[in-house]
């Protein structure tokens, strides 16, 4: 009986021993639960915030792109400043971020007094829902975008009339570059010779003549022109098909109330889409002297004409399409006439 009894007090010291070992590991588990479910919350919290991050980085890139159409511009010109930053925050709003303020947008890269460069910075605060338990209510994600100017190296939409890189180069270094008479169709002094240059050059190769020439001219060559692309000098003068070309491109702009009686595309505001701006090829002479060798592109808009060959209009510098070297603008002079691609450079 003894026995019994001894046997039965230990049987119940053990079943409070292993009560009390089950109570131990049921607050282990509690914790580790609670543990595993914090860290749990907190990366389905974060990954919620970050993968957000991709909308806020296509708002940027988009704001980028479409206000970066507007450089360069003139460091001075805060009406021109305003403009850039009001498109830029309108883009990022258009995508889904509509809090943008001017400090958002910052201009750089500036080259001869031109800003080249455009960023945005795109900011968010993400609601946490588990973190809260840690005390962390918002996560502050920042993502931004930079585009910038590159001179453009192959375009489409040529005309196939130009001027010399050693023209060029001169009106840059005057900075005469606006309300200027180039001459076409009247033979050019400089080839001494290349006594058939009139100033038309053959796109294509192919020899077309006039009918291909007129179409160049009004509407642009749809195929690419490289810098470094050999092209043939067109015989004939073309005074006719340059000086109907150029009516036709003058008479279709509808931009800044060009419709309605106004002045249209003018140095102070244009499109960079409009007709009236022709991209140009810049050349020098091939050593035989019945080619030229393209060494960038200028953006020439129209202003006026006679019919014996003379045109009048400014340089401009604007974005096109095409692809670009990648260098930045004043980064080696070579090849850089105003005509800008723009590249998304982050
Ligand atoms: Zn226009």
């Amino acid at each position: 009986m003894k026995k019994l009894c001894a046997l039965l007090r230990k049987t119940r010291q053990l079943r409070r021993l292993i009560d009390q070992e089950q109570g131990d590991a049921l607050i282990i588990v509690a914790v580790s639960m609670v543990f595993i479910m914090g860290i749990l919350a907190l990366v389905i919290d974060l990954g919620l915030a970050f993968l957000s991050t991709g909308e806020q980085q296509k708002a940027a890139d988009a704001a980028v792109y479409s206000a970066g159409r507007l450089l360069p511009i003139e460091t001075g010109n805060l009406t021109s400043v305003d403009q850039i930053k009001d498109s830029a925050i309108s883009y990022a709003s258009l995508n889904g971020f509509p809090d943008l303020t001017p400090d958002d947008i910052i201009l750089g890269k500036i080259s001869n007094g031109q800003y080249t460069e455009i960023r945005v910075n795109v900011d968010k605060s993400v609601p946490m829902y588990f973190a809260k338990i840690f005390g962390i209510d918002y996560l502050d994600l920042s993502r931004s975008a930079v585009a910038k100017l590159s001179p453009v190296i192959r375009t489409t939409g040529v005309a196939p009339i130009g001027l010399t890189k050693e023209e060029m180069d001169a009106r840059i270094a005057s900075n005469n570059l606006t309300h200027v008479t180039l001459k076409y169709g009247i033979q050019n002094p400089a080839p001494d010779d290349s006594p058939s240059f009139f100033g038309a050059l053959d796109l294509d190769g192919q020899g077309g003549g006039a009918s291909d020439y007129r179409i160049w001219i009004t509407q642009g060559y749809a195929g690419e022109i490289s810098v470094g692309d050999v092209l043939l000098e067109e015989s004939g003068n073309m005074v006719g098909p340059t000086y109907q070309g150029f009516e036709e491109r003058y008479a279709a702009c509808t931009h800044f109330g060009a419709l309605s009686g106004g002045d249209g595309c003018t140095t102070e505001h244009f499109e960079p889409s409009c007709p009236r701006i022709v991209k140009v090829p810049v050349y020098s002479y091939g050593a035989d002297k019945k080619t030229v060798v393209v060494e960038g592109f200028a953006a020439f808009l129209l202003e006026n004409q006679t019919n014996d060959g003379y045109i009048t209009g400014s340089f401009l510098n604007m974005v096109t399409n095409g692809a670009s070297s990648g260098m930045n603008v004043g980064e080696g002079t070579e090849g850089d006439f105003g005509l800008y691609n723009l590249i998304l450079s982050e």
